[in-house]
């Protein structure tokens, strides 16, 4: 193999060493992970301010329960007063009557208010439950995941191992003026630095190249390259 061909081949490689690269920074299944974690925080979310908002309802509830508790323990207090003989004046007896009335009304008022916070709490309780299930079905896909992305992270990392392996062989056949002159254009213009000849016609830019130019590439054994587009020619038979 001439100079020039290990020059095609090291280029090829680092193609593949580049397109392994961006692979990596692009893996579908990172992409997945971060979609599931992103849906995780909002479930997260909903968790807290569900848990939140149980919290404060129970609270609510447990106080209206005491208050019913007083207004119970008043209203009997009331009524032992009023029916048990000890007041006698009509005007106090009409006035307890319709403070007991008021207290009633107040009651069954507070036991409709604790039936709704009840049910509150049912539905907060499964509303809980049910994102608490959710969050554990996407924890472990989140965990198949993270296992299928560590795997395919350490295959390619073997493929560039193995590629940069053999860019070190390929590199001691070459030059260190080829190689720096291939890292120029390479800087200057992009892949590909080395292009193949196809019939007359240069590999990179697609025009015909002169007979002459084509007799000196073909033993490719010193560097030509075309005239058109500053590309290293590669005969290839
Ligand atoms: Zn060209």
């Amino acid at each position: 193999m001439t100079e020039i061909q290990s020059l095609l081949k090291l280029q090829e490689l680092d193609m593949e060493r580049l397109a392994l690269e961006t692979a990596l920074e692009e893996l579908p299944v990172q992409r997945e992970i971060d979609k599931l974690q992103e849906s995780l925080s909002v479930l997260q979310e909903r968790l807290s301010s569900a848990g939140f908002e149980l919290n404060r309802v129970r609270k609510e509830q447990k106080h209206e329960e005491w208050t019913i508790k007083d207004t119970t323990m008043t209203i009997d207090s009331i009524s032992r007063k009023l029916y048990g003989g000890e007041v006698t004046n009509p005007r106090e007896i009409e006035s307890m009557r319709c403070r007991l009335n008021t207290l009633e009304a107040t009651k069954r008022k507070l036991e409709d208010e604790v039936i709704g916070l009840m049910e509150k709490v049912e539905a907060l309780e499964s509303e809980t439950a049910g994102v608490n299930l959710e969050i554990q079905q996407k924890e472990t896909e989140v965990c198949k995941l993270i296992g299928k992305r560590d795997l395919e992270i350490a295959e390619i990392s073997a493929k560039l191992k193995s590629i940069a392996e053999a860019r070190e062989k390929l590199q001691v056949q070459i030059s260190d003026s080829l190689l720096k002159k291939y890292e120029q254009i390479l800087k200057d213009r992009g892949a590909p630095v080395v292009v193949p000849i196809r019939g007359n016609i240069c590999g990179g830019c697609h025009v015909a190249l002169p007979s002459s130019i084509i007799i000196l590439a073909k033993p490719n054994n010193k560097v030509v390259r075309c005239e058109n587009c500053g590309r290293i020619l590669c005969w290839q038979e």
